[in-house]
């Protein structure tokens, strides 16, 4: 294993890997996952079966913090297709557009990359239950991977989750807890069943981020390790944003990618508390009003990994903006015609990279990567009551 240890992404502290800690202790900021990189290049550079490999999460066992990887526990997660929009690039003036279509993943999200990661980290720990604070997908997909692990799941969701999601990990064997009106109510109450009530938790922390980075790699992979111009991905809590930009960063590190992309980020209406503080370059203000949203599974209020999500911007001179729910639905129903069915929060990407390049933000020129982070069977409600105003 290639990883060495923690280290805080605000103030710099360092924690042993060994340590089982979710934010630094110090300050309260998300951990970040530090490598010997080095002796990562030992194994990937020149090495031609490697690359020839098929891309899948674990392809990039080098990049993760995992020590035997016999104890991996996978569904066979990542390797989706990228798919590139021709009729969608003539009909909105972009000279190449793709999507990267996470809802083929094992349970119709983007989320198994990194529960592979984590449950697989939760077994290290001898983990028996484990507890995890989700708007819906996080939920299905722990659910999923704590059952082939043999761990107990309990999920605490906050109340609106679409019912599709609540289902499918009542199908795994979850036990499921609603609480509160918002995410960010649900993620309170998981972290403090973990501290009071012997739960191993898992969420957007450190070991997530690992796996979900590989969103990144595979995306620089298909495309024959040339960078796109721009890389654009919804914000929830802002962990798959701020991996993306690691694993990103990781390959320029070795040299298997010359340039960086720019990152456009992009919440809905009513949840756009990093956008704010970006565009007014001010502290990230909680959202105090619950406002009725499409798009559900990036409806948070506090992104835990928003500070994050704007360094990654500024560092890559990218872009952030949000969507209504309107130009969300409408974007949704253009992938539909390319034979692409996504849930709302993912269909806000495209929205923005429409609004993007009528703004001239995106250049004719650019070429463009949309990630679709979930299956729109997730989500049927929402698509039906969409349908039937029409
Ligand atoms: C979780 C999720 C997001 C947001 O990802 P974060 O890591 O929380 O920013 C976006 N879309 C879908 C479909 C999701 O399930
Ligand atoms: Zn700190």
């Amino acid at each position: 294993m290639f990883a060495i240890h923690l280290v805080c992404t605000k103030c710099g502290e360092r924690y042993s890997l060994a340590n089982k800690i979710y934010k630094c202790s110090k300050c309260g900021s998300p951990l970040d996952v530090v490598y010997d990189y080095e002796g990562i290049r030992e194994v990937v550079e020149d090495n031609d079966a490697w690359f020839r490999e098929a891309p899948r999460v674990w392809k990039y066992w080098m990049f993760l913090p995992v020590s035997n990887l016999r104890k991996v526990v996978s569904l066979n997660e990542g390797g989706t297709r990228l798919y590139r929009l021709k009729r969608l690039e003539k009909d909105l003036g972009f000279s190449q557009l793709y999507v990267k279509n996470e809802g083929e993943n094992p349970t119709g999200a983007f989320k198994d990359r990194g529960s592979s990661v984590e449950i697989t980290k939760a077994l290290e720990f001898h983990a028996r239950k484990v507890v995890v604070a989700s708007t819906g997908n996080m939920a299905a997909s722990i659910s999923a991977y704590g059952a082939k692990a043999g761990l107990e799941v309990n999920i605490v969701v906050p109340e609106g989750t679409p019912i599709g999601k609540l289902v499918q990990a009542m199908a795994y064997g979850a036990k499921i807890k609603v609480f509160g009106k918002a995410y960010d109510e649900a993620l309170a109450e998981s972290e403090r069943m973990a501290a009071e009530e012997g739960y191993h938790l898992t969420g957007n922390y450190h070991f997530r981020v690992e796996g979900q980075k590989t969103t990144a790699f595979e995306i620089l992979d298909q495309l024959h390790f040339n960078t796109p111009d721009w890389i654009v991905v919804p914000i929830g809590a802002g962990t798959h944003l701020r991996a993306i930009w690691k694993g990103i960063n990781e390959f320029y590190k070795l040299g298997l990618i010359d340039e960086l992309p720019k990152i456009a980020g992009v919440q809905v209406e009513g949840y756009d508390a990093v956008v704010r503080a970006w565009r007014e370059n001010k502290p990230i203000e909680k959202i105090r009003k619950k406002v009725p949203t499409v798009a559900t599974a990036i409806a948070v209020k506090a992104p835990v990994d928003g500070a994050n999500v704007i360094n990654a911007i500024n560092e890559s001179h990218g872009y952030l903006g949000s969507v209504s729910n309107e130009e969300t639905m409408e974007a949704g129903l253009m992938l539909g015609r390319e034979g692409l069915f996504v849930e709302p929060s993912s269909a806000t990407a495209l929205a923005l990279a429409k609004h993007m390049r009528e703004e001239g933000i995106i250049d004719q020129g650019e070429s463009v990567v949309v990630v679709a982070t979930g299956n729109g069977l997730k989500d049927i409600k929402t698509w039906e009551s969409a349908m039937s105003k029409e």
